[in-house]
């Protein structure tokens, strides 16, 4: 198999660059891997958080290539073995190997003719239904992002230390959706108790990742105060984190480029269900190739948010439309989306 990968700068489209957490720019990685004239295609959008940039993914799936080069893949299971396999190649980098991954996945189900998900969950897909996220915003910036998203079912606001429940309420007054609130780890100083309350009389369904993840031991006192379910992003990263999950959170937000791709994302949301947790999968700003990976997850998962396409002026990918709310991922092959233009 060869393997090809190359970098490419994305664009959000103007109506939610404008708000101040919101970047002009991401350098995502695109690889491509080829053989019986079939071509698999996988990303990564590389997270500083976790020390990625798309200059290191690029350099260890490139130091991989050797390793590719001689894989035989036939079936799920040797996307699973290659999965473990190719780590010692490519650590520490999980945005490497979700690329290698879901190149893997798509080159596999191209071979067969099936979609990624009838590939990985014998079924096909079914639409889903997406919070769309609003970044930090002034009020003007608000009301311009709540027509965008009228008549959208899930909305995801961005708080931040301040946990101001003004853009809260006047997304809940001009909109219909059912909210969520991510804290991005920033709640150290606020009363749980009193905040949760308010934003269920708002109708929010839960609050994602209040506290840091070095805050974690205090998790089971506010997950007892809270009127809310909270969920975790940032403290739970890998499948091993799955398990730490009971007692701390209500459930967890998978990311395909934090635990490194479809296969242990899969893995996750399985194991999050036995665990009796609520599961989503979540999303960076990424291409409609990503972001139909994360729907295959999304077949799995309680919750979705996969807009990262869509808040994108520059998809690369076409064939994964989100409508109102809701992706419908087509019928494949693969992953179902193919390069524009
Ligand atoms: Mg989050």
């Amino acid at each position: 198999m060869k393997l090809n990968a190359v970098s490419k700068n994305l664009h959000p489209r103007n109506v939610f660059r404008i708000s101040r957490a919101a970047r002009a720019e991401v350098r995502n990685i695109f690889v491509e891997i080829s053989d019986e004239g079939i071509t698999g295609r996988g990303e990564a959008s590389p997270n500083a958080y976790f020390d990625e940039t798309a200059g290191n993914v690029q350099h260890f799936l490139e130091s991989a290539a050797p390793f590719v080069a001689g894989l035989k893949i036939e079936s799920v299971a040797d996307i699973q073995r290659v999965w473990l396999e190719v780590w010692p190649w490519l650590a520490p980098s999980r945005a490497a190997q979700c690329a290698l991954d879901l190149a893997l996945w798509d080159w596999l189900a191209r071979r067969k003719g099936i979609s990624v998900t009838e590939l990985a969950l014998g079924r096909p897909s079914h639409p889903v239904q997406t919070f769309c996220t609003v970044g930090l915003s002034g009020e003007s910036e608000l009301e311009l992002k709540a027509v965008e998203l009228r008549g959208f079912p899930l909305i995801k606001m961005k708080s931040d230390s301040m946990a101001d429940l003004a853009p809260i309420a006047l997304m809940r007054k001009r909109t219909g959706a059912t909210l969520s609130v991510d804290a991005n780890g920033a709640w150290e100083k606020v009363d749980i108790k009193a905040i949760s309350r308010d934003l269920a009389q708002l109708g929010t369904l839960f609050i994602e990742q209040p506290l840091s993840p070095a805050l974690d031991e205090r998790m089971p006192e506010l997950l007892a105060a809270s009127a809310l379910p909270i969920l975790a992003d940032e403290s739970c990263v890998t499948l091993e984190d799955v398990e730490r999950m009971p007692g701390l959170f209500s459930g967890f937000n998978i990311k395909l480029v934090k635990c490194g791709g479809l296969t242990p994302s899969l893995l996750m949301a399985r194991r999050g269900r036995e665990l009796g947790l609520r599961t989503m999968v979540g999303c960076m700003l990424e291409s409609s190739l990503l972001i139909a990976a994360g729907a295959v997850v999304a077949q799995e998962t309680d919750y979705a948010d996969l807009d990262g396409a869509w808040l994108l002026q520059d998809d690369p990918f076409t064939g994964l439309p989100l409508r109102q709310g809701v992706l419908a991922p087509g019928s494949g092959p693969g992953f179902g989306v193919e390069p524009a233009g």
